[in-house]
């Protein structure tokens, strides 16, 4: 796989040539090598190895970076003398990493302030050197069955082939007849070895194979997604529509044209969950499967999928946002779907929001990226007002479906019964429903049974002892847990504040006591519960959506999860067991993501034979995001929210970094942040705001403070955050984190 190269005479090295090298490591910027040997200058974009102190590291060939603009690049580090620079020790056999690859890492690194090596790092997880072998199988031989002795086994392999080539594996348990047998059988000639055809992931999409036919307002704005990406350079487009309005069947028509082109396709999906439904979807419309990528998938899985994208034979991939580091060679197109949805943000390692580097992205590769979602994020919508974003609209449901009704459930005048949390409203219409042979959902955004307990004697919580968070009873799994950290512990039999006994009482509901709840209210109806810990992974997610489209289920209980774009055709009524759960926290962008959620949870109800119903369980039924809710005006909602963030610079209207400061002591975390304030940049228009606890004030035994710098959208944040930071000196348990664009502000 390598070709090795012998360390030549120093005095020899000096008339070559300086490669910088990018490693996947924390460093500033690549580091200087010499070539493997003279002449042998590897193009940018070779992965290599490297000699590093004692280690060898697989690092890959850098080039000048032009496209990051000035004010965000790193400044150079020093350059070393040429005579104390080691060569490459060897060339990896394999397609270089591509350019537009190249460039968004870099561009990523300046602009989140990562080290570039870090953000390399995710290109090459799954970096495969092997060189693909041709995958074989078995056909019928030369050898005429008649001319040779015929063992049961050998029939039985005989008649197990079909007209395609059969892989060992599938022959022999077709078969029921052990590997050895047909290697026997090739040996004497009854059987010959031959390509199998590509991996289903990998195998030729047929733009012609299923297409829709599509109603004239989806049909036009088909054309001109197509339009785009025959135009061969970036653009991006926002596409809305209402839930079932038919974005996935236009936006694949877009999908189809880049395939015809043979170019490469990245979709992106902020539920990996939901990736099941939509490559079902998508093999009905193209008659082969399209490539899956994300973090749970096998290493092996990984690897075989990073390769077919860097070999081109990947056409298409559906992924969640780390797909955006696979080495496409020959993009032609990105969708984003669900858009608005922040689960696109990771706030773990390299802080990056994946919507708007999918963005950059397809800049860096001059592609075009169409963004659907039927609550488009502020910012998105800030994009298309600026002239930045093209726009394009589909009104209405298809094949006539209304949208559903939502009504708004004064808690105040129909409260439910003590100790309960539906309202007699709600589950008198969740009967009805199922007397119609109607599904239903609740919808709760919260996990477990109960999200506090609490001490009747003495007040005392149940509090994380890692984080500043209330413990959750998971009465199935008899603890009580920490969503933050993971922290578990057993109910205490006795309060650890009073020593009473039986005075711990859960308070409020998580979807556990909702279940319980429906379960004594319905007793004969078949229930299923929808969450992240109870489905496990996305085949469990997919067996949960197939039951609910078989109609093995009545009433559905579900977290956010239900939320997301799945199509569940007897759905009529969804209750929302706690429509203002999102709206605390004095969050800016509460508002804007609890309609969003629910927006997309009253989605789910109604298609075309049967329209839906949602209710809206709340004590603040005065509130905008309710009324925009009931009214369906979610343009009138946005102007509002655009016309509180606009004055003070706000996010999307300005531009927004948070430091997060962490320590192991309150004490020292206060101390940092206030060093941290003091030496704070005084630029004219430039705020700093803090510091003061982050959201989490304890998180994982750290304690945090937050600093944000907000300045109006002309001036970047980079340069300044840079320059602020650099002379900081931090202990060895003091950290410093940044987060440019966070997700709440
Ligand atoms: P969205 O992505 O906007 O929620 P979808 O593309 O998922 O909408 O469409 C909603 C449902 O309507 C899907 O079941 C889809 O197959 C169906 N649908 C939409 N447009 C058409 C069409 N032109 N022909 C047939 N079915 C369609
Ligand atoms: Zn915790």
């Amino acid at each position: 796989m390598m070709r090795e190269t012998l360390v030549e005479p120093k005095d020899k090295r000096e008339s070559r040539e300086r490669l910088p090298v990018l490693l996947p490591l924390p460093f500033p910027g690549p580091l200087d090598y010499l070539p493997p040997s003279v002449g042998d200058i590897p193009e940018p974009g070779t992965l290599v190895r490297v000699p590093l102190g004692r280690r060898e590291e697989t690092g890959c060939v850098w080039d000048v970076d032009s496209t990051v603009p000035p004010d965000l690049a790193a400044p150079p580090g020093p350059a070393i003398d040429v005579r104390r620079l080691r060569p490459i020790r060897a060339t990896l056999d394999i397609p270089r990493l591509p350019q537009s690859l190249r460039r968004f890492v870099d561009w990523l690194a300046a602009y989140t302030l990562t080290p570039p090596g870090l953000v390399l790092a995710m290109a090459l997880r799954a970096c495969n050197t092997d060189t693909p072998r041709p995958r074989l199988g078995w056909t019928r031989g030369e050898t005429d069955p008649a001319d040779i002795r015929m063992t049961p086994a050998r029939a039985r392999v005989l008649g197990a082939l079909g007209n395609a080539p059969r892989s060992t594996g599938d022959l022999a348990s077709l078969a029921d007849a052990s590997p050895a047998v047909i290697r026997g059988m090739a040996a004497i000639g009854l059987l010959r070895e031959t390509p199998l055809p590509p991996e289903a992931h990998f195998a030729t999409l047929d733009p012609a194979f299923n297409p829709p036919v599509l109603s004239p307002g989806q049909a036009e704005v088909a054309q001109e997604l197509r339009a785009g990406v025959d135009a061969r350079c970036f653009s991006a487009t926002l596409l809305e529509g209402v839930t079932g309005s038919g974005k996935t069947e236009v936006y694949l028509e877009a999908v189809a044209e880049a395939l015809r082109q043979g170019r490469q396709v990245l979709v992106l999906l902020p539920e990996i969950a939901l990736s099941a439904q939509w490559a079902e979807r998508f093999t009905k419309r193209f008659g082969a499967q399209a490539a899956i990528w994300h973090s749970d998938l096998g290493t092996k899985r990984r690897r075989i999928t990073w390769r077919a994208v860097l070999d081109g034979q990947a056409r298409v991939v559906v992924g969640a946002r780390s797909a955006l580091f696979l080495p496409f060679v020959d993009l032609g197109l990105i969708v984003v779907d669900e858009e608005h949805d922040t689960a696109f943000k990771q706030e773990d390692g390299v802080t990056y929001h994946g919507r708007d580097m999918a963005v950059v992205r397809a800049r860096l590769a001059d592609v075009p990226i169409v963004l659907a979602s039927a609550t488009p994020s502020l910012e998105t919508v800030a994009n298309v007002e600026a002239g930045r974003y093209r726009h394009l609209h589909l009104a209405d449901r298809h094949g006539g479906a209304l949208m559903p009704d939502v009504e708004l459930l004064d808690m105040r005048t129909h409260p439910p019964e003590r100790g309960l949390f539906l309202s007699p409203v709600l589950t008198d219409a969740i009967e009805q429903s199922f007397a119609r042979g109607e599904q239903a959902m609740l919808f709760l955004n919260r996990r477990g049974y109960a999200p506090l307990t609490l001490c009747r004697a003495c007040g005392f919580r149940m509090e994380c002892p890692n984080c500043s968070a209330w413990l959750v009873e998971h009465r199935v799994r008899h603890e009580l847990a920490c969503h933050h950290c993971g922290h578990t512990e057993p109910m205490p039999p006795t309060c650890p504040g009073c020593q009473a006994e039986n005075s711990l009482v859960p308070i409020g509901p998580g979807i556990e006591r909702i279940l319980e709840e429906s379960r004594a209210r319905f007793p004969d109806a078949r229930i299923l519960v929808m969450a992240s810990d109870t489905l496990g992974s996305p085949q469990a997610t997919a067996e949960a959506v197939r039951q609910i489209s078989a109609r093995e289920v009545d009433l559905i209980i579900g977290t956010q999860i239900v939320a997301k774009g799945w199509h569940f055709p007897h759905l009529t009524l969804v209750g929302v067991v706690d429509a203002d759960l999102g709206l605390g926290g004095g969050d800016l962008r509460a508002a804007e993501r609890t309609v969003q959620l629910l927006h997309q949870v009253a989605g789910r109800a109604g298609r075309a034979e049967a329209p839906g119903h949602v209710f809206l369980q709340s004590y603040v039924c005065e509130h905008p995001v309710m009324k925009a809710l009931v009214s369906g005006d979610y343009q009138g909602f946005l102007a509002q929210e655009a016309a509180q963030r606009r004055p003070g610079f706000w996010p999307p209207y300005g531009r927004l970094a948070a430091l997060i400061v962490s320590a192991h002591t309150a004490e020292a975390a206060d101390r940092l942040a206030r060093t941290i304030g003091e030496h704070a940049p005084r630029i004219p228009g430039v705020q700093i705001l803090g510091p003061a606890p982050a959201p989490l004030a304890l998180l994982r035994g750290r304690h945090r403070r937050r600093l944000l710098l907000r300045a109006p959208r002309n001036i970047a944040v980079q340069p300044i955050l840079r320059h602020w930071l650099a002379g900081l000196r931090t202990a060895s348990q003091e950290k410093v984190e940044i987060d440019i664009d966070p997700v709440s502000f």
